[in-house]
């Protein structure tokens, strides 16, 4: 389908904006004045787009999160976790710990202790896709869900802000450094965990940065991302699928959380019990998974964590 063909939907439906402007001012309309200027102002509209500026800060948010996958996959070699088999929670250690709050799978349970299996890379970032759309997509119908690709909804952003996410070298950022094997020493490892740690601030940074001119919405109940102006209809909402009215989704505007969620873990500090226990649930700390992660491995969190992490807070021992 031609750009001149899709333009020109667009510009009808823009024009049916202006008449409900104009309505009231003005009963004669001119539109053979009206519409090439309509139609000057929105092919100017798609010249700007993607912005120049933005494509930058788009690469770097693909080379950083090429590092971070890269740094977290290594670390968790050394640095075992633990995913519970019946929720999203998760622990950053050898063991798990015995806190109440599982609610099981679709929460059918209720403050129940976890039964905690191995974690894996995708327990600690957590894999949030959307639809692949091309640049002049219209809304995507439920019909047409199936034209679409699935990918991570962070590259979609970086695509639609004009890198090119199907770059490989790109994404071969963080292979080139020291091959880590189980002989790693600690101190190589601490070096790795402040590089992992830096990449996943940046790249948190940098999608802050993008949502700040590239929309983005989420579902407001079933955390659906869609990266672009106005929402789809391509997927049912998946908490409401099997409602009388269709499962549409609420689309509110999406954070940088809802593209990159922080994943909050409880963590164990040197003043607690080996396993954290239930009874102190209201001293201890968290922090996100990545960022526990990589402190154990000997980098230091950022300051704006202090508040959560609660590192010289009390303990349940010594009350
Ligand atoms: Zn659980
Ligand atoms: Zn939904």
């Amino acid at each position: 389908m031609g750009l001149r063909l899709k333009l020109t939907q667009i510009t009808l439906e823009d024009i049916s904006g202006y008449i409900k402007g104009y309505r009231w001012y003005s009963s004669k309309l001119d539109w053979n004045k009206l519409r090439p200027m309509i139609l000057k102002r929105i092919e100017k509209r798609a010249e700007d787009y993607p912005i120049k500026g933005m494509i930058p800060v788009a690469e770097d948010v693909i080379i950083n999160r090429a590092r971070l996958f890269e740094g977290v996959s290594t670390l968790l070699r050394h640095y075992p976790i633990k995913a519970c088999k019946f929720c999203p929670e998760l622990y950053i250690g050898k063991e798990g710990h015995l806190i109440k709050t599982c609610h099981g799978y679709r929460r059918h349970i209720k403050n129940q202790v976890h039964h905690w299996v191995d974690g894996a890379l995708n327990d600690i970032i957590v894999p949030v896709e959307a639809f692949h759309l091309n640049k002049f997509q219209d809304i995507i119908k439920h019909d047409q869900r199936f034209d679409f690709d699935r990918i991570p909804a962070v590259l979609e952003l970086c695509s639609q802000a004009g890198a090119d996410i199907f770059d490989q070298t790109l994404h071969s950022f963080g292979k080139d450094s020291v091959s880590f094997d189980v002989s790693t020493s600690p101190l190589e490892l601490a070096y790795l965990a402040v590089q992992t740690l830096k990449a996943w601030e940046d790249m948190r940074e940098g999608v802050q940065k993008l949502l700040l001119v590239y929309p983005a919405k989420v579902c407001k109940f079933c955390d659906e991302v869609h990266v672009g102006p106005s929402g789809h209809k391509a997927r049912l909402c998946g908490v409401f699928k099997y409602e009388t009215w269709r499962g549409t989704h609420f689309w509110k505007k999406a954070r940088v959380d809802d593209l990159v969620p922080q994943k909050i873990v409880w963590r164990r500090r040197n003043q607690d019990p080996l396993i954290l226990l239930d009874k102190g649930r209201n001293m201890y700390g968290h922090a996100p998974a990545v960022v526990e992660l990589c402190v154990q491995a000997g980098a230091h969190a950022p300051s704006k964590y202090a508040c959560i992490m609660k590192a010289n807070g009390s303990s349940p021992t010594l009350h």
